[in-house]
């Protein structure tokens, strides 16, 4: 691929070349590709991961545009560098960073013994974007743990700890058909399903909710298995994923997934820690709407 592109005053060369296929994505196929950048007469060369996004998908080109214009007008440490969108032909390439531990889900699935601790580090850094996020009025709108990348994995003894990064959201929900978001369900909020044009930021605190409780289970996905009609009817019965053995995890769930969204303001994770030695809890805290409180 060869394209030229602008960013700021810079003006650069951007070639890549598909080398290694990764599989299937949900509407793409996953390359892994090296970038060069000419600068000053300077080679430069980037790994990067390559989203082609699939024949079958073709007319939603603009949502996934929007997708990667999306994430690279907007620069947070725990959010993934999209570097542009590739068009070669017929094809759309959204070129982004590659991640070296890919996504977080199959990460956990691979049975990698992980602490309680570095699991809320990794909650606390999915909080930190979404709050950066909601701070700009962005809503996301695909929050899940396979869209949680892990950039490092972190080594207690080290005193390191993990890093991800939060992925695109992909081709927007209103473009879905109502099966692919049925299954989606538990992260994408209820009143999505009614209405997938009309995402909202209370919907991506629902999904945060779907994702720690995703986390904490070690990347099983939640309702796994369910069929589509018994999914639909976990969220018609107002049903909640079963809690987690820690209360305040528990109680941060279940108001993240909160059937009355937008009734109560928003929900942060934040530690306790009135020794100020990092020994606190985690707890959640409820923040009123100044106009509700
Ligand atoms: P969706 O829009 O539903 O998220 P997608 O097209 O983004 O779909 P995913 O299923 O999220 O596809 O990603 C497919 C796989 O590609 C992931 O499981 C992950 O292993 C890998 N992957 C995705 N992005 C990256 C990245 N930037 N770096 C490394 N691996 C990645
Ligand atoms: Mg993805």
């Amino acid at each position: 691929l060869y394209s030229k592109c602008r960013t700021s005053d810079v003006l650069f060369y951007l070639c890549v070349y598909k080398d290694e296929s990764l599989g299937q994505g949900s509407f793409s196929r996953i390359f892994r590709g090296t970038k060069m950048d000419i600068r000053d007469g300077e080679k430069r060369e980037t790994e990067v991961l390559l989203k082609e996004l699939d024949g079958l998908h073709k007319n939603c080109w603009e949502s996934f545009f929007e997708a990667a214009s999306l994430m690279s007008q907007i620069s947070h440490r725990h959010l993934l560098l999209v570097y542009g969108v590739s068009v070669f032909g017929a094809k759309n390439i959204m070129v982004q960073e590659f991640v070296k531990y890919g996504a977080l889900d199959l990460y956990l699935k691979r049975g990698r013994s992980v602490s309680v601790s570095w699991k809320l580090d990794v909650a606390k850094q999915l909080a930190s974007a979404l709050n950066f996020l909601e701070e700009k009025n962005i809503v996301h709108g695909n929050i899940c743990a396979k869209n949680l990348l892990l950039a490092r994995e972190g080594d207690p003894s080290q005193g390191s700890s993990p890093f991800i990064k939060l992925s695109d959201p992909g081709i927007n929900v209103a473009f879905l058909d109502k099966d692919v978001i049925l299954d989606r369900i538990p992260w994408v909020a209820p009143e999505v399903l009614e209405a997938p044009d009309n995402l909202t930021l209370e919907c991506d605190k629902w999904s945060f909710g779907a994702t720690l409780w995703e986390i904490f289970n070690n990347g099983n996905a939640p309702l796994r298995g369910w069929d589509l009609d018994r999914k639909r009817q976990f969220y018609e019965t107002f049903q909640q994923l079963p809690p987690s053995q820690w209360t305040e995890l528990a109680d941060l769930i279940s108001q993240c997934m909160d059937y009355q969204a937008g009734n109560f303001g928003s929900v942060e994770l934040c530690r306790y820690d009135p020794l100020g030695d990092n020994t606190g809890e985690l707890v959640a805290v409820k923040k009123l709407q100044p106009n509700k409180q």
